[in-house]
């Protein structure tokens, strides 16, 4: 499941290959093809993030929007009119880039009332301007669920997943087992603000990488699960080697260092 450093990471690389003209949009695979004419041809006026929901604002009122799931992914290459491959539900095409969506859970046009529905059911995002830390806090802060499961919520905040709430969690030393409401609201603002380096520095980056680059070497290629994290998908803690634990929480696998992280 993408986190949420990569929607925004996709608004980032997107947004100057279509933004300002014409887009032509189109669906290859089929399952989109009445929406697509509804925005075939006209100009993006910009694309948002939100968690892990992509939303793309078309100069006629339509809004589009896309939620990547599990498997979803985006292929761009340069210029109009690449080959189609697999399934692509949508195509969007532009002078400089041809945009392939593939496998999303969610793929449709909507009005700004709907996006606006979508947005209110979520928690604040860390990664934009607009968040406002303080609703995170207070939800998590009222809540005797665990702290990890809190995490992937994304009613208490959205756009964080599996990686960085185990990594955010172990950077302060938080079993993800404890009550949320057991807390501190400094401990809570302390997970907000870690947060929001974290997933800052993924979108910079285009891949995680939370530990400290000035205590341990990055490789600079592509890195394995576990490589470049201190407990998440790992045996072993890389900060105090003790055997890494699991526990199920938000339906997920949470890891996290017995030792650093005490209960
Ligand atoms: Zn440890």
């Amino acid at each position: 499941m993408p986190e949420g450093h990569v929607t925004h990471r996709i608004v980032k690389d997107h947004t100057p290959l279509l933004a300002g003209g014409p887009v032509r949009v189109s669906s290859p695979q089929g399952r989109f093809t009445a929406d697509a004419a509804l925005v075939d041809g006209q100009r993006l006026d910009r694309m948002e993030a939100y968690g892990k929901h992509l939303f793309y604002w078309w100069a006629n009122g339509h809004v589009g929007h896309v939620h990547l799931g599990l498997i979803g992914k985006y292929r761009v290459t340069p210029g109009a009119g690449a080959p189609v491959q697999g399934q692509v539900r949508m195509r969007l095409e532009s002078p400089q880039a041809t945009i392939d969506l593939m496998g999303p859970n969610e793929c449709s046009l909507i009005t700004a009332d709907e996006r606006d529905a979508i947005v209110e059911r979520l928690g604040p995002d860390p990664l934009r301007r607009d968040a406002k830390p303080a609703v995170a806090v207070e939800r998590m802060g009222k809540s005797k669920q665990p702290i990890g499961q809190l995490l992937l919520d994304q009613k208490v905040m959205a756009g964080v997943g599996n990686v960085f709430r185990a990594e955010a969690l172990f950077v302060l030393g938080i079993d993800p087992r404890r009550p949320a409401r057991e807390c501190s609201p400094d401990e809570l603002r302390a997970l907000w603000d870690t947060l929001v380096a974290m997933l800052r520095q993924g979108v910079k980056d285009g891949r995680i990488v939370t530990i400290d680059r000035r205590e341990f070497d990055v490789p600079k290629g592509p890195t394995k699960r576990g490589e470049t994290t201190y407990v998440y998908h790992r045996d072993i803690c890389l900060r105090c080697g003790s055997p890494v634990q699991i526990a199920e929480l938000g339906g997920r696998a949470c890891y996290y260092c017995p030792g650093c992280q005490p209960g």
